[in-house]
């Protein structure tokens, strides 16, 4: 039998252990680990019939998870703690020889800096360990990078352009909260935007782009260019790529907020002195907004996320949207989960899947676009995320 261990016992690690549960049969036995072993027991018990246990690990050392990986023998990684913890939990699998997944790409704490380029640093040593490292296999990244790669590979002898399009229609009620870890969704929106075009990275002033898209199922929202990390990938591994660029919608109440918070240094990510203590003003605002895990029960409506591309195919200009709309409530009543930490579960566990059933295999580290979609593809329709095709006017 099988051993998957999940890091982390957030709101994508609910979903994840849910997911895992209902395809035990590939899973085999659960060990969930996380900084607070309470946060694992509670997910444990939603779910009493399964076979799971909890472990307390502190994912900033390796050689914590080196104990933890080497004990409970585990057959693959599954990290859902944060994007600071990528680079241990790496190392710790290169050291046990362990496959590795994650759903967002290494950040310093000190820096909303992101990019692949550590993670990918580290593909020659796991290649020596022989083992297989997935980068990116959330919702975005991860389903959207699937989404080019499967139009790549089915309609277009060449893209040339993408937009990447994501929007959260539900509504929690609260005046201002983030469906996600409040740090690293605060630091994504506020930095600058930024997008490729003809070879070149362009910058932008925060939220300076705007476009009003038309989301089916949603009906039409305000969407704002940012950088979004798949956006450094994709432009290695999709032909012919002359321009890719981000799109997420956010409401006036948020953007409000944000702007204010912005502008009395409550988003800073650098110490301050706050009565002889040093305090980060980003994480302390963080322990004030709702946890998103509370999200759940209180979140109406829907999300839209997708991508539209262009290109050719036989000589034919050509343009397809593929999307995939998900109802908060459902997913609720499912994984007792929001739709965004829903999104980003199931094509980890879908990834994990591919990875232990030997449908994607390979040494070294790889983002997800550079398999094969298909199976990928497959799953997504079966595991509660149905997307549709779209034939758009060139
Ligand atoms: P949460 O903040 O809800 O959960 C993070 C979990 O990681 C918590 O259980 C936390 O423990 C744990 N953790 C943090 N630091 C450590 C540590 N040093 N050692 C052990 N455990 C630790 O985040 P989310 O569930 O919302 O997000 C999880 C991941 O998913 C993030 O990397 C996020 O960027 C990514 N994501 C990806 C998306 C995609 O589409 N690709 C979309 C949304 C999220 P504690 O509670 O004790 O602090």
């Amino acid at each position: 039998m099988k051993t998957t261990l999940i890091v982390g016992a957030g709101g994508v690690s609910r979903v994840v252990v849910h997911k895992c549960v209902q395809n035990s049969d590939v899973f085999g036995k659960i060990v969930l680990a996380s900084r607070t072993l309470s946060k694992c027991e509670d997910i444990k018990n939603e779910l009493p019939d399964a076979n799971i246990e909890v472990a307390q690990v502190d994912a900033d050392s390796v050689e914590e998870l080196v104990k933890l990986i080497s004990t409970c023998r585990a057959d693959i990684v599954i990290n859902v703690a944060l994007p600071y913890q990528d680079l241990t939990i790496m190392d710790a699998c290169i050291a046990t020889k362990t496959p590795y997944l994650d759903t967002a790409n290494y950040e310093h704490p000190d820096e909303a800096k992101f990019e692949y380029k550590l993670q990918w640093e580290r593909d020659e040593k796991f290649k020596e360990a022989g083992i297989m490292g997935l980068l990116g296999s959330g919702f975005d990244p991860g389903a959207t990078n699937m989404f080019c790669a499967y139009a790549q590979k089915h309609y277009f002898d060449e893209i040339h352009t993408i937009d990447i399009l994501d929007c959260n229609a539900g509504d929690h009620g609260y005046a201002f909260a983030t469906n996600f870890n409040p740090e690293i969704n605060l630091r994504e929106v506020s930095s600058k935007g930024r997008y490729w075009e003809n070879g070149e990275w362009i910058e932008t002033e925060p939220m300076e782009i705007k476009m009003v898209w038309d989301y089916p199922e949603v009906g039409p929202k305000d969407s704002y260019l940012l950088y979004h990390e798949e956006l450094e990938s994709l432009v290695k591994h999709i032909k012919g790529l002359k321009r890719i660029r981000f799109f997420m919608t956010f409401g006036q109440s948020y953007l409000t907020h944000m702007k204010c918070l912005e502008n009395v240094g409550m988003l800073g990510i650098k110490e301050v002195e706050h009565k002889g203590q040093k305090i980060v003003p980003m994480e302390f605002l963080k322990t004030l907004l709702p946890d998103p895990a509370s999200l759940g029960p209180r979140t109406k409506g829907k999300t839209n996320i997708g991508i539209v591309a262009e290109g050719i195919k036989d000589g034919v200009k050509k343009k397809i949207y593929i999307y995939q709309v998900k109802d908060h409530e459902e997913c609720y009543k499912e994984t007792n989960s929001q739709g965004v930490s829903y999104t980003t579960g199931v094509p980890a566990m879908i990834g994990a899947k591919l990875m232990l059933k030997g449908i994607w295999s390979g040494q070294g580290v790889f983002n997800i676009e550079q398999l094969d979609p298909d199976p990928f593809m497959v799953e997504m329709n079966t595991q509660g995320l149905p997307w549709k095709v779209e034939e758009l006017e060139a």
